[in-house]
This record gives C-alpha cells, structure tokens and sequence, in this order.
C-alpha cells in the first residue's frame, strides 16, 4: 500500500496533509526516514512511525450512526446528501458503505463499514437478522394487528411477510409501537402497517442483530463500534 493512503487512512490527516509530513521528514519506514508520498509498504511487516510513534494498521472500519432525517443511505446520489457525505475525511477514505438501508425519512441506528463480508452476513435473507423500530402510527393499533403481524401479512405486491413481534406502546389516534422484523424488504414496516390500513407517520430503528442504537449519539453523529459489539456481531 502506498504510505500517503496508509496514513491518511489511520487518520493522519488528508492525503495532501500526510504529503506535508512526509515532507517535514518524521515519517520512518524502520529506521529510514521516508518522504516520497508514492513510497509503498508492506502492512504487515514493515514498522512505520510517525514522530516516533508505532503506526498501528488497520483494515476495517465500524461505524455506528445515528441516520438523521432528509439524507439518503448510500455511498453516492445526485441530488441529496448521503450518510457517506456525513463522515469525517479519514472515515470517508476507508470506502465504507452503509449495511442496508433506511429511507430517506427513516432515523436511528446504520451501520457503516467497508468489512464486505460482515455486511453480506447480516444482510443475507438466509440469516434472519432481527431488526427492531420503534414508529408512530397515524390510527388506533389493535390486538388484531399484533395477532396478524405474527402470522405474517400480505403487502400490496401479493408478498406474505415473515412474522413480525408487534409490541404497542401506546395506542390512541396516534399510536407508538416497536416491531421486530427478520426481513429487510422496500419500505417493509410501512407496507405492512399498510396492509391493515394505517399510515406510519414516524420511523427509527433500534437495532439491528446485537447492535443496539448507542441513545448519547445525536441525530448524525456517529462512533466507532466498540470492541464488545463487533465481537457480538461477528
Ligand atoms: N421499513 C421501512 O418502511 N422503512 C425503513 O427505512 C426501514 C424499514
């Protein structure tokens, strides 16, 4: 890997900032003092420093954020601003991506990683990841629909979905509820709240798998994953 891309990755700065300490001659490659930006190394063997300290290498990056509202998760769109668009540079740089999606109007817990395989498994229909969302419905939500969610009900498109674990919150005109689903079809919980005639007016995932919303992010923040959750998930 050329030493510009590794430093800039492990967070030293944009690739124009690494050039400038390459140039200030306190990057080493072992004891060799190295200044050429276009310089490759070998991650796994060779010893790089910065300033004297030990470069640690890392692959993978874990993201957890917090989805605002009004911002497309994926890596590229035209038009809007995507969750890509809302990390720092040296996140930015490790070419992650968001692990499914959430709607544009969708809140609440994504996770960000380029780790493809990790994303695969948690996104394989065969794996039945559960996803939890809490929602504001637009109509009274009965024991009937809970009743219906767990058998499985039949979108618009003639789809029977798997089972769903309805939980009301609160049930009014306006009703609050969390609903555990193990799929991840096109706009899933607000078909299903379709099928039996109401409208969710509000969305927010909780969690997806093990991983659970981290409550102190605000709207568009993010963290890294810790060490416990990424052992929970892998
Ligand atoms: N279901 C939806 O309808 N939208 C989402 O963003 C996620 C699940």
């Amino acid at each position: 890997m050329r030493i510009d891309k590794l430093l800039a990755n492990m967070g030293y700065g944009s690739r124009k900032e690494v050039k400038g300490l390459l140039k200030q001659g306190v990057v080493k490659v072992g004891d060799q003092i190295v200044k050429s930006p276009k310089e490759h190394v070998d991650v796994e063997k060779d010893e790089v420093t910065v300033l004297g300290e030990i470069v640690e290498y890392k692959e993978f990056v874990y993201l957890m954020m917090n989805k605002p509202p009004g911002v497309i998760s994926s890596t590229e769109d035209s038009e809007h601003e995507t969750v890509i668009d809302l990390l720092e540079l040296e996140d930015s740089i490790f070419d992650p991506f968001p692990v499914g999606r959430l709607d544009k109007d969708t809140e609440g817990l994504l996770l960000i990683t380029n780790d493809g395989q990790l994303a695969h498994q948690l996104l394989s229909p065969k794996k039945h990841v559960p996803k939890k969302y809490f929602a504001v419905i637009d109509g009274i939500v009965t024991d009937e629909d809970v009743t219906a969610f767990r058998e499985g009900v039949v979108l618009e498109d003639g789809y029977k979905t798997k089972p769903g674990e309805l939980t009301i919150l609160k049930s009014g005109e306006t009703s609050e509820i969390e609903l555990v689903i193990t799929e991840g079809k096109f706009h899933q919980v607000k078909r299903m709240f379709e099928s039996v005639e109401k409208t969710v007016t509000y969305l927010q995932r909780l969690e997806m798998g093990p991983l659970k919303l981290d409550e102190t992010l605000e709207l568009g923040e993010y963290r890294e994953l810790t060490e416990e959750e990424l052992e929970l998930l892998k």
